[in-house]
């Protein structure tokens, strides 16, 4: 490997340290248990070498939001990887994604029905195991296709958990603004969310996850109650979309 990307590699490997200590330390503040708090390593973007770094470095969940990059990086990575998909997912995407990925662990991103009925579908069709699905909230109060209104998170969180038993309903998530920033509003909407979720479906608070908090924003995503939070540029460097 050469000298400049195993340097680059090593910084990865640093960022990612430094992430845990500090979503320790902010979970310690909230008076909450740090281990309960996951950390979603989102690499799309990034190079299948530097996401082995940090595979290496012992993380072992990551995210991607592209299906095609996403089927593209799995099989040249390993099996215990646990990828977190959480882009926007359409329905022609999900037999893509779920044959191509074996050990996709999560969706965090279903915001209708239509999709958790396919989801459901394949998952049974390709005969893998229970596949978790969080339900993506559209917290912004904007008009946005990302995510459910608030108003509608029960009904879609209870046609999952009663509908589609191929599936797991595990919790709730959200992006926050349309620019991908956070408010402490859009948290605490989600947070709200999941009490109405949890009262609906009978299931104690504890057990329904928080996925909220990026990198500009995860310590006080946590100390408002994440139990998932997504994080890029400030492990892996800020994605360049551009051609090199
Ligand atoms: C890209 C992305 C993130 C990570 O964003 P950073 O600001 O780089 O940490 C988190 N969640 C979703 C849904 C994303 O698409």
């Amino acid at each position: 490997m050469a000298a400049s990307s195993a340097a680059m590699d090593g910084v990865a490997a640093a960022a990612l340290r430094s992430v845990l200590q500090r979503v320790h330390q902010a979970a310690e503040r909230a008076g909450r248990v740090p281990d309960r708090i996951k950390v979603v390593a989102v690499s799309k973007t990034k190079p299948v070498s530097l996401i082995r770094q940090v595979y290496d470095a012992g993380h072992r969940h990551f995210g991607e939001n592209y299906v095609q990059e996403l089927v593209e990086k799995a099989p040249q990575l390993p099996e215990d990887i646990q990828w977190h998909f959480i882009g926007h997912l359409q329905s022609n995407k999900v037999k893509p994604l779920l044959a191509g990925v074996p050990n996709l662990a999560m969706v965090e991103s279903v915001d209708d029905e239509k999709i958790a009925n396919r989801l459901d579908r394949i998952v049974a069709d390709i005969g893998r195991k229970r596949l978790k699905i969080l339900v993506q909230v559209n917290t912004s109060g904007e008009e946005s296709k990302a995510g459910v209104e608030p108003s509608g998170c029960v009904e879609l969180a209870k046609h999952v958990n009663q509908a589609c038993p191929n599936l797991e309903f595990c919790g709730l998530m959200t992006i926050g603004m349309p620019d991908y920033t956070s408010t402490p509003e859009n948290f605490k909407t989600l947070a709200n969310c999941r009490t109405e979720v949890c009262k609906a479906l009978g299931i104690p608070e504890d057990q329904c996850e928080l996925s909220m908090g990026m990198s500009g924003d995860f310590e006080q995503a946590i100390e408002m109650g994440s139990t998932n939070v997504r994080i890029g540029s400030t492990i892996f460097g800020a994605r360049e979309y551009a051609k090199k």
